[in-house]
């Protein structure tokens, strides 16, 4: 087919859950060759047996983003499966709200190394190979808590800030090869609150999260910056539920 897409060999960290599921489905629609990533081994052997099912060719591998040589081995996979990586998407991360008086220090070392290490482990595993093709795409999960800052947030959006200074700097550094996407949703309907220890935090994030919308919204933002041309580097992908604050 025409397809953009089809073929591409795209992996995805947090695979087992939420955006990056979504995601997986839609670009399994669309032929896709895909590597999920998480470290649920139930979560991600479903998923990957229902898309397979439907006629799509998808590796799984359990991995913990945290651990540099995990994520190592993830992209090596992707490689001997595959023979090549068009797109990583930086996807796995955590959301233990609290306010800085709370002093939940191990959850801050947790978002440290999973939403802002992960990333970076993520980014060495496939740049070589992305530059031995001289081309690839790299697509990293910042949020709207990467543009504004709010109070229980401090951490959190300290993470997602790293991640869209992340997704500039690679972008500016790429040149014509490797495309950067940041995609900053607001609240959509995951497991992702789901961390949060803090009961005041949990009982504010109940509130923001009424307005929530589908996990799918972002699987099809995060579909659009693949499919354009690669001359065509979508930037930035910034989308709140139409009744978010
Ligand atoms: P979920 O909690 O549903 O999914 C998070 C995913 O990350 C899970 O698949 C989880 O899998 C994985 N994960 C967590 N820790 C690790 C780890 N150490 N190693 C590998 N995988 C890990 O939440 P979302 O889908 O909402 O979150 C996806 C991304 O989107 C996150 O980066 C989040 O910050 C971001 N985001 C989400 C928003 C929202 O409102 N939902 C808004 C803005 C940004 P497992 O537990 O199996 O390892």
């Amino acid at each position: 087919t025409n397809d953009p897409i089809n073929s591409k060999v795209v992996i995805i960290t947090g695979a087992s859950s939420g955006l990056g599921e979504a995601t997986a489905r839609r670009l399994a629609d669309r032929g896709a060759k895909l590597v999920l990533a998480a470290r649920r081994e139930d979560r991600l052997k479903s998923l990957a047996e229902e898309l397979t099912a439907k006629g799509a060719d998808v590796l799984w591998q359990v991995t913990d983003v945290t651990d540099r040589h995990q994520v190592e081995k993830l992209a090596a996979a992707a490689r001997k499966t595959f023979g090549r990586i068009d797109v990583l998407i930086n996807n796995a991360g955590l959301m233990p709200l609290a306010p800085l008086d709370a002093l939940k220090v191990d959850e801050w070392e947790q978002m440290i190394d999973v939403n802002i290490k992960g990333v970076l482990y993520g980014i060495a595993a496939v740049l070589p190979t992305m530059r031995e093709q001289h081309s690839g795409h790299v697509i990293n999960l910042s949020s709207v808590a990467g543009h504004k800052v709010f109070a229980g947030g401090a951490v959190y959006c300290a993470t997602k800030y790293a991640v869209k200074a992340l997704s500039e700097g690679l972008r500016m550094e790429a040149g014509d090869e490797i495309r950067s996407t940041n995609i900053s949703p607001g609240a959509i309907a995951t497991e992702l609150t789901s961390t949060i220890t803090d009961p005041n935090a949990a009982e504010a994030a109940k509130e923001l999260y009424k307005v929530a919308i589908d996990a799918d919204a972002v699987a099809r933002a995060i579909v659009y910056a693949i499919e354009q041309p690669h001359d065509v580097d979508i930037n930035e992908i910034i989308l709140r539920p139409t009744a978010q604050e």
